[in-house]
């Protein structure tokens, strides 16, 4: 399996994530080396390469990352996957914080 991503889909991720790494949300202008697509599920472990298995990273959290998906967690020695930012529970958070989407506190009732 390929995990050769396409300029379009390069692109796509990009701005999808408004030029954040989705993981640390470092700006890519700040950045000294270009964020890359990261295939969430590493395509040696069955990750397809598309929109939504793919994660704009910064060099030191694609590097970090790696191949892996996940890690065992010391107390209990479960796997525990790692940070999804696509399916995350606050969304797609580099875009949303770059946008400023979430810079207030919104309320959840009208009281
Ligand atoms: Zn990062």
């Amino acid at each position: 399996m390929s995990s050769y991503v396409s300029t379009h889909l390069r692109q796509f991720a990009v701005e999808r994530a408004n030029y954040c790494c989705e993981y640390c949300l470092l700006p890519q202008s700040v950045s000294l080396h270009k964020h890359e697509p990261d295939h969430i599920v590493p395509s040696q472990h069955g990750g397809i390469t598309k929109a939504d298995n793919l994660a704009l990273a910064c060099m030191r959290c694609n590097r970090y990352k790696g191949p892996n998906v996940g890690s065992f967690d010391p107390l209990t020695g479960k796997l525990v996957p790692f940070f999804n930012p696509l399916i995350s529970c606050f969304g797609n958070f580099a875009a949303r914080i770059s946008r400023n989407e979430d810079r207030y506190a919104k309320p959840l009732t009208s009281l």
